[in-house]
């Protein structure tokens, strides 16, 4: 529906902004959805139209719309030291701090902190620093890096080199060289006829191994990858995978990059992915649920090894040439401490694990809907997949929009999701309640309904 009113906040969106992630044509003449206030784990419209945002924004918002505490620590440290960097040897005391912090919470010992403020750039820097430990370590060959299919790891240019979906580098000119792709370890869509998870796991291992050993081992320094694959679907590894992948790693000396931006903090039933899934990684990337998501930040935290090369490297160099003005803010450096002091006074690990039954069964009870595939999930995030045939599990053509279709009717009930392809996704604020995973179900059903009567009318299924 075209927005009405010629001077609605809907109608100057469509003359003033570029939106990401945004269909621009469609944009053009639908307009956005305008959001003007939040509370606990709603949201709400212009009108006044109250949503359960079932994805936490962005899968960031962990705690919810209304937590005054970390209003007041951003007031507070607004008010004190509203900036300073961390450049040429000075620091923000709160800085240290949160990196203390971080340091202390790491799934295995890290050894530095290294703050900027998009997921994106804790990616960037990751890369950057790979190529320069290399380097320091005499190996300047030895620069390639390994990501999979349907990675998500951001959208700058080296980001979106990683991330393995391809609207994020057709015509842009992306990848840049150097990087690997491996496939996804999708089990629903990519095992075999007859193979098991952990079959099909040892076969992705075997690839990627075969990888390694075609282009040289000597020439591949990392590998990135997230614990459970966020935007490309929620895509949760099968049994075994990544104790054989990283067996693989160990093997021909490549490093391994957890990209923790969703799944840290809670997000999977444990404080890191890494740790659900028992990754060991020699870097980790974060951000989104840092902060909760009330100031942008993102952090990068190293091993002692790896510290200790860009030492080296910047001793020769006389400067580590990399930072950004607003890495390790003080007001976001402190937004993001507060918000780790509530995640540890509320325990939101246990919560997550006492709450996430309610979520991950419910939508499970969706399997017998006529248009659910899977449905895949762990802690508080989880997605739907929506297919035309059950058995053979062929997907509807990408022309019919099924997916996008299925979360317009959600929102139409009350209930902000996401669509990836045909799949679903819920990642909910972590404080989400029983009463109110009832209601995003509930609103969840209706969809599906809705959905299969659409495409019923249409001559679809
Ligand atoms: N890595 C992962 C795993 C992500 O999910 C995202 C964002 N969804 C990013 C990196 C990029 O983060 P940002 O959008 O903050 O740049």
């Amino acid at each position: 529906m075209p927005p009405s009113l010629p001077n609605s906040t809907a109608q100057r969106d469509i003359e003033t902004l570029i939106h990401p992630y945004t269909n621009l044509k469609v944009h053009q003449d639908t307009g956005p959805l305008v959001i003007s206030r939040g509370e606990g784990v709603r949201v709400f419209g212009e009108d006044g139209t109250p949503y359960i945002e079932a994805m936490a924004g962005l899968w960031c918002t962990s705690l919810g719309w209304s937590e005054k505490r970390l209003v007041t620590a951003a007031t507070e440290a607004m008010s004190r030291l509203p900036f300073y960097h961390s450049f040429t040897h000075k620091v923000p005391d709160v800085t240290v701090d949160l990196a203390e912090r971080l340091l202390a919470l790491a799934p295995v010992k890290m050894g530095k902190v290294f703050f900027a403020n998009s997921g994106s750039e804790a990616v960037d820097t990751a890369l950057k620093l790979v190529w320069y430990i290399n380097n320091a370590r005499g190996k300047p060959l030895k620069k390639k890096v390994i990501a999979r299919e349907k990675a998500y790891h951001g959208v700058t240019i080296a980001s979106a080199s990683l991330t393995g979906l391809p609207a994020c580098q057709n015509d842009f000119d992306l990848p840049i060289p150097g990087v690997l792709r491996t496939g996804c370890p999708h089990y629903y869509r990519f095992g075999q006829e007859g193979e098991s998870e952990q079959e099909f796991a040892t076969r992705r291992a075997d690839e990627l191994e075969q990888l390694i050993l075609s282009e040289g081992p000597d020439t591949i320094a990392a590998m990135f990858a997230e614990p459970v694959m966020g935007a490309g679907g929620v895509i949760v590894p099968p049994a075994t995978y990544f104790e054989k992948i990283q067996a693989v790693l160990k093997k021909y000396d490549i490093l391994l990059i957890a990209d923790e931006v969703i799944c840290g903090f809670g997000r999977t039933g444990n404080m890191w992915g890494s740790q659900t899934y028992d990754l060991k990684p020699d870097m980790m990337t974060m951000a989104k649920a840092l902060s909760s998501a009330y100031m942008p930040i993102s952090a990068l935290m190293v091993s002692d090894e790896i510290f200790a090369d860009m030492v080296k490297q910047s001793e020769k160099l006389g400067v580590f040439g990399h930072g950004y003005t607003y890495g390790g803010h003080p007001v976001a450096c402190a937004v993001a401490l507060e918000t780790l002091k509530i995640y540890e006074e509320r325990d939101i690990v246990s919560t997550v694990q006492d709450i996430s039954p309610a979520f991950q069964t419910g939508l499970a009870a969706f399997k017998s809907h006529p248009l659910v595939g899977e449905v895949r999930g762990v802690g508080l995030v989880a997605a739907v997949e929506l297919v035309k045939n059950k058995t053979t599990r062929e997907s509807f053509d990408p022309k019919l929009g099924v997916g996008m279709k299925c979360a317009k009717f959600l929102q139409n009930n009350g209930v902000i999701g996401r669509a990836m392809g045909d799949s679903l996704a819920f990642s909910p604020p972590l404080i989400i309640s029983r009463d109110e995973i009832a209601e995003m179900l509930a609103g969840f059903a209706k969809a599906l309904d809705q959905t299969l009567e659409w495409l019923q009318v249409e001559g679809h299924f």
